[in-house]
């Protein structure tokens, strides 16, 4: 029997386990994941052993304070600085981030992409313009406030001293639009960034944000971060298994919980 789990606060809303249970179920597995709910990120480690777990994921907000507590880190999750899973190999517990690479397969439909704006700089943002830029991708950055220096080599801009250009894809990372009617910045800027863009991406995945209803209201081909969430749990479930599984296998069966 393998055990697995998420760590987070909060954890009781995340689909997670019904996506890892699934996936266990179809392939017949014998294996559970459950979720543990934490004040303090300091215990994942513990925790992780003391319940002899196989591997977990991580959500907020421990995804960065993890990272100096695993044995190994996969040099994706390095680079990023953050963390949303965890697998246990012979005795040592390695770090990865799948949330960059599932966002990718989540906008391979769009097609060629060269330009991207990213809107918001918090953790998500930092993953997607690390996998964008690997990706040769050219990225602007655009976040209401200038407290976050890291993305200071990614063109980044405020408020104050943005200028809208041409992109392929707009990505909004913040948490606006998450319930009420916020946008993620003042909505003559975003009709004027939307009119010269073709596709639209927000991460936030249970409904359809205020970014995106006006999105598709101008024409843009959107999508929301149902399938990014979707791919992110495909590869942390392959990683628990030393990736010996089809991914396409698991996206099925995964995808099924979505209609739960
Ligand atoms: P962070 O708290 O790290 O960053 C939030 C960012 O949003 C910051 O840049 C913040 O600006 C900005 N922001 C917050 N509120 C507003 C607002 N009202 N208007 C404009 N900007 C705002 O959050 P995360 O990056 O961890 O998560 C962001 C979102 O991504 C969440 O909704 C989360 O659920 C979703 N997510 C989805 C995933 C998926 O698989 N689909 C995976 C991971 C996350 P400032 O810097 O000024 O504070």
């Amino acid at each position: 029997m393998k055990y697995f789990a998420l760590f987070g606060n909060p954890v009781s809303h995340s689909i997670s386990p019904r996506l890892h249970n699934i996936a266990l179920q179809g392939l017949g597995q014998r294996g559970v994941y459950g979720r543990i709910l934490l004040e303090q990120g300091g215990d994942i480690i513990t925790k992780f052993k003391k319940y002899n777990l196989t591997g977990a994921n991580i959500t907020i907000p421990f995804k960065e304070s993890i990272l100096a507590d695993c044995d190994e880190l996969d040099s994706i999750a390095a680079d990023i600085g953050s963390i949303n899973t965890l697998v246990s190999k012979k005795g040592k517990i390695k770090g990865y981030n799948t949330d960059a690479p599932g966002f990718m397969m989540a906008i391979a439909e769009f097609g060629k992409i060269d330009k991207a704006l990213i809107l918001g700089a918090g953790g998500t943002a930092k993953a997607l313009s690390y996998i964008l830029h690997t990706n040769g991708i050219e990225i602007e950055i655009l976040n209401r406030s200038d407290k976050r220096a890291e993305f200071i080599n990614y063109n980044f801009n405020t408020y104050s001293n943005f200028k809208v250009s041409n992109y392929d894809l707009v990505i909004n990372t913040t948490s606006a639009g998450l319930c009420g009617d916020d946008l993620p910045c003042d909505e003559i800027v975003l009709r004027e960034i939307l009119s010269n863009s073709k596709f639209a991406f927000d991460v936030i995945y249970n409904r359809q944000t205020p970014f995106l209803r006006i999105a598709n209201d101008m024409g843009l081909k959107i999508k929301d971060g149902k399938d990014m969430l979707l791919y992110q749990a495909v590869l942390a479930f392959n990683l628990f298994y030393d990736n010996k599984f089809d991914d396409s296998k698991i996206t099925k069966l995964m995808r099924g919980a979505f209609e739960l």
